[in-house]
C-alpha cells in the first residue's frame, strides 16, 4: 500500500476555519475529495435478569491489542441473564482495537485520573467513567492480555488477577481474588497457565505501581467506592481461543460468588468458544458517493473527480466491523483527499477488504 504521508491531506480540523470563509471552504473543496468516516461508537450493553441480584460490569478492550479480552467481553453480549444484571463494555478503545495497538493515542490504562478534554480518547474514558458512576455496578472486571506469565516472573503481567490492595474499604479484594484464582487452577496443569493473585498495592505509599492510580480499577476504588479487578490471560497463550477461555474460567468464578447466574453458562460459553471466534460472517460496507449509494463486500477501487463527498455509512458483519485509513491521522473521521487514499474495512483486529479512492481532475 502506497503512504503518501500526511503532507497530502488537509486536516479536518481546518474545515471549521473554512466555514467561516465560504469562499476559501469552496476552493478548498474543489482541491480534493471530502471523505466522511463513521465515528468509533462506544459500545455497550446492559442485560437485566428476570430475578434481581448483583451488578457486573466487564470492560474489554482499554487496549487495542489484546483480543483475548474484548472478544471475551464480546461474547458475554449474546448472553441472557437470570438472576442480576450484567453490562458489557467490550470495546473501550475501539481505535486502538481496528488498528490493533495497546494505545493509538497513549495509554489509555493511564487516562483515569486526569485527563484533557482536547485527548481524543477522552469521550471514551468519560463515557466508561459515567457508566460506572451512574450504574454504580457491585463489581467492575477489567479485562487484559498481559505480556509473559506472571507466575515465572513477577514482574511480567500476564495470567494473573490483578488487585490494588489485599483489602480496601471493607472489601476482602484479595480474599475474592484467591478464591477465583484457586478454582481456576484446580483445571490448569501447565504451572506456567496458572493464575496468580499479583496486588500492586497501588493505595501504599511506598507501592512500587504509582501508575496503577490513573488506572481503571483505581478510579472504581478511589472516587467511586467498587470493588474492580483486573483479569489477566497472557498475549503468549498459543491461541486467541485459549486465551478467551481464560477470561471465560475467571469471569465464571466471579459470577459466581456475586451470585450472576447467564444462560448459557459458562461451561457451555468455553466449549464454544472456537465456534463463536471461527463464525463465518458477511461482510458489507455501504458507501455514498455524491449523495448516491453502493454496497459492496469485497475490495474495490473508486475514481472519485475532486470536489465530490465520499463516506463510509454504514457496514455489516460483526459488532467490530469499521474502518480505517493508515495514510492519516486515525483519529480523523472528516477531511479532505488530494490525490488518493486506501482504506481498510476491518472485523477488530482483522482486515476483510481495502478501499481505494483515487481523486480525479
Ligand atoms: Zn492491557
Amino acid at each position: 500500500m502506497e503512504n503518501l504521508g500526511r503532507r497530502e491531506f488537509i486536516v479536518g480540523a481546518l474545515s471549521s476555519l473554512f466555514f467561516a470563509f465560504p469562499k476559501r471552504a469552496e476552493a478548498a473543496r474543489r482541491k480534493g475529495v471530502r471523505v466522511k468516516l463513521p465515528p468509533f461508537p462506544f459500545q455497550e450493553t446492559v442485560i437485566t435478569g428476570k430475578k434481581k441480584g448483583k451488578r457486573i460490569l466487564v470492560v474489554g478492550g482499554i487496549h487495542g491489542n489484546e483480543p483475548g479480552a474484548y472478544k471475551a467481553a464480546d461474547i458475554l453480549r449474546t448472553v441472557e441473564v437470570e438472576e442480576g444484571e450484567l453490562i458489557v463494555a467490550p470495546r473501550s478503545n475501539f481505535l486502538s482495537v481496528l488498528a490493533n495497538v495497546r494505545g493509538y493515542n497513549g495509554d489509555m490504562n493511564r487516562k483515569f485520573a486526569t485527563l484533557s478534554p482536547k485527548d481524543p480518547d477522552y469521550p471514551y474514558v468519560e463515557k466508561l467513567k459515567e457508566l460506572i458512576r451512574e450504574l454504580r455496578p457491585d463489581v467492575v472486571l477489567s479485562l487484559h492480555d498481559g505480556y509473559g506469565f506472571h507466575i515465572l516472573n513477577p514482574r511480567f503481567w500476564g495470567q494473573c488477577i490483578v488487585i490494588d490492595e489485599e483489602n480496601f474499604n471493607g472489601y476482602p479484594l484479595g480474599k475474592i481474588a484467591r478464591e477465583v484464582a484457586r478454582a481456576v487452577n484446580e483445571k490448569v496443569s501447565r504451572r506456567r497457565w496458572k493464575i496468580p493473585v499479583f496486588n500492586t498495592r497501588t493505595f501504599s505509599p511506598d507501592t512500587k505501581h504509582p501508575e496503577q492510580r490513573k488506572s481503571l480499577t483505581y478510579y472504581c476504588l478511589s472516587k467511586c467506592n467498587i470493588p474492580a479487578f483486573c483479569l489477566e490471560a497472557s498475549k503468549q497463550l498459543p491461541t486467541l481461543e485459549t486465551k478467551v477461555r481464560f477470561h471465560l474460567l475467571m469471569m465464571k468464578e466471579f459470577f459466581k460468588i456475586y451470585g450472576i447466574k447467564i444462560k448459557p453458562d459458562f461451561d457451555t460459553l468455553i466449549s464454544e468458544t472456537g465456534k463463536f471466534l471461527e463464525r463465518k460472517r458477511i461482510y458489507t460496507a455501504r458507501i455514498r458517493i455524491n449523495g448516491r449509494e453502493v454496497e459492496i463486500s469485497s475490495g474495490k477501487t473508486f475514481k472519485v473527480p475532486k470536489g465530490s463527498t465520499f463516506e463510509f455509512v454504514a457496514f455489516h458483519g460483526s459488532e467490530g466491523t469499521n474502518v480505517i485509513s493508515r495514510d492519516v491521522n486515525m483519529n480523523w473521521r472528516n477531511f479532505l483527499v488530494r490525490r488518493r487514499i486506501s482504506f481498510e474495512v476491518k472485523d477488530d483486529f482483522k482486515r476483510i477488504f481495502n478501499v481505494r479512492l483515487i481523486v480525479t481532475s
